[in-house]
């Protein structure tokens, strides 16, 4: 059982050195973590525009952040599930980067060590005046809005909001450049500058390499389109790599 992985997709896997790898919220899915496709412009109840842009923050903070604590809450709830777990593992035998659009920071936890986090984390705050940056952990947040430790002003997530430049960028193109094979998982792939990273990868002579419940608009370059989901697709990719590996 399982599904299908082509004989000629683990031949080029097995002859790659680099790789790249483009996720979304629909990896994170599995992971009781909803995606935010299909909901009709809300975002778990929330109209976009209050709670994912700059102007909606500073209409007011206190709405965005209580939109926050609640992703908060159920993100510390979730756990890295097994394609979280299966790039972990091809890290070790692969120079590879997960470049993600996710802010649960579940990359990070199944042990990738090479993510570029483009639209933040979650668990990362920023102050709004000075330069302060950390990380807060606290679930449910203790006082809403959280204020900086150092100069008192309004702390906001550091996450990426609608219209704000995305982190990470220049990696993500070169691991984009160089990869030979580069897989997109989860993602509707519509958020540029994220969604045009296979583009650049094909264009640059990468295997790409799609795995989704349905097709995008990338499936149309892709030279493989796995259609499952994520964590049935990369067990039964890493049970074929792993035979191999032995
Ligand atoms: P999206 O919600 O637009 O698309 C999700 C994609 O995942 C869809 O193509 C869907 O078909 C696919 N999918 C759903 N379940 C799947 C599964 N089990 N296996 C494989 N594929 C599955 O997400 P996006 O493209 O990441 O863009 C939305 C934006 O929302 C991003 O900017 C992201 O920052 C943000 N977001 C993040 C999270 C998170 O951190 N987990 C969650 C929701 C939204
Ligand atoms: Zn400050």
């Amino acid at each position: 059982m399982g599904i299908h992985i082509p004989d000629s997709l683990v031949k080029v896997l097995l002859e790659a050195r680099k790789i790249g790898v483009l996720t979304g919220a629909g990896i994170s899915a599995e992971s009781g973590i909803p995606t935010f496709r299909g909901s009709g412009g809300l975002w778990e109840g929330y109209p976009v525009e209050k709670v994912a842009t700059v102007e909606g923050f500073v209409e007011d903070p206190e709405l965005v952040w209580r939109f926050y604590d609640e992703r908060r809450k159920n993100i510390a709830r979730a756990k890295p599930n097994r394609a979280h777990i299966a790039l972990a593992e091809m890290e070790k035998h692969y120079d590879m980067w997960v470049i993600t659009q996710n802010i649960d920071g579940l990359h990070l936890e199944a042990g990738s060590k090479n993510v570029i986090e483009m639209h933040g984390n979650i668990w990362r705050v920023r102050c709004t005046s000075c330069d302060y940056r950390g990380e807060n952990r606290e679930v449910p947040l203790g006082e809403i809005p959280p204020r900086c430790p150092k100069c008192n002003s309004i702390l906001r997530p550091d996450v990426v909001w609608f219209g704000e430049p995305v982190y990470g960028v220049e990696k993500a193109f070169q691991v984009a450049r160089e990869s030979d094979v580069f897989f997109v998982i989860g993602t509707s792939a519509q958020v540029h500058p994220a969604a045009s990273l296979p583009y650049i990868a094909k264009d640059y002579g990468a295997t790409v390499v799609e795995v989704n419940i349905e097709k995008t608009p990338v499936s149309i370059i892709a030279d493989y389109v796995l259609l499952g989901r994520a964590t049935e697709v990369l067990d039964s990719l890493l049970r074929r790599l792993r035979e191999a590996w032995r």
